[in-house]
């Protein structure tokens, strides 16, 4: 075989498999059935289970209501769009939650919660997290990252296809730094170690986290774990 012809195989192949990328995204935005460039058959967006908590969500909206959320929200418009959409009718509550103390001051402890929404007609009616997660035909893996974005204040980037140095942190890696930095900045107020008071540096804080989890070191600079914690403290006092 000539080299030209090599080349316009290779030419030729490449372009399908753009098609066939192409084809695949459009599907996927508009919820529909696909098969992935491996084969694995990806079913349309469809409305989940019922939620089963004892306000039955679910079941405040008829069959025609179901379907109206599934095709508003998935009628092609960008991954980003779709999120922005979904991560609007969720509100981040803060709870202050008292502790009983045997020492000193009251120790105040403020964690995040989160309220789910949907909109019936033209009612903004609230709702469980499975009911949230099954009407909208998603998934919770996927509505917890919009939930830890929303706290975080940060908007929803679409991660599929990006390179890598543009690329987010897994959410499971991401919920480590902010389960590492609550835990050390809650026990500010219940512990009185001189350990404890080392660690209120962020330095050591990013320390002991890279010696809690060697493999995210490369992965997870100082000033990233910094950028979380200053964040992580200004909604402490808010
Ligand atoms: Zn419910």
């Amino acid at each position: 075989m000539s080299n030209e012809l090599k080349t316009n195989i290779k030419k030729r192949e490449r372009r399908e498999e753009g098609w066939k990328r192409n084809k695949i995204k459009i599907a996927r935005l508009k919820g529909e059935k696909y098969v992935t460039l491996k084969g694995k058959v990806v079913g349309p967006r469809q409305t989940g289970p019922s939620c089963g908590c004892r306000n039955k969500c679910t079941d405040k909206f008829t069959d025609e209501e179901k379907a109206n959320i599934i095709s508003n929200l998935y009628n092609g418009r960008p991954k980003d769009e779709q999120d922005s959409y979904l991560q609007s009718l969720i509100e981040c509550v803060q709870i202050i939650r008292r502790r009983p103390r045997k020492t000193q001051d009251e120790a105040r402890l403020r964690i995040s919660n989160f309220h789910y929404y949907m909109w019936k007609g033209d009612e903004r009616i609230h709702v469980c997290k499975q009911a949230f997660v099954s009407l909208h035909g998603t998934n919770s893996k996927a509505v917890q990252r919009l939930s830890i974005l929303l706290r975080l204040g940060l908007q929803p980037e679409d991660q599929r296809g990006k390179h890598s140095s543009r690329k987010l942190l897994p959410d499971e890696d991401l919920q480590k730094i902010i389960d590492h930095i609550k835990i050390i900045r809650s026990n500010r107020y219940t512990l009185e170690t001189i350990n404890y008071m080392e660690a209120q540096s962020v330095v050591s804080m990013y320390n002991l986290f890279v010696e809690k989890y060697p493999e995210l070191k490369h992965k997870v600079k100082y000033d990233y774990y910094l950028k979380l914690d200053t964040n992580y403290l200004e909604e402490l006092a808010s």
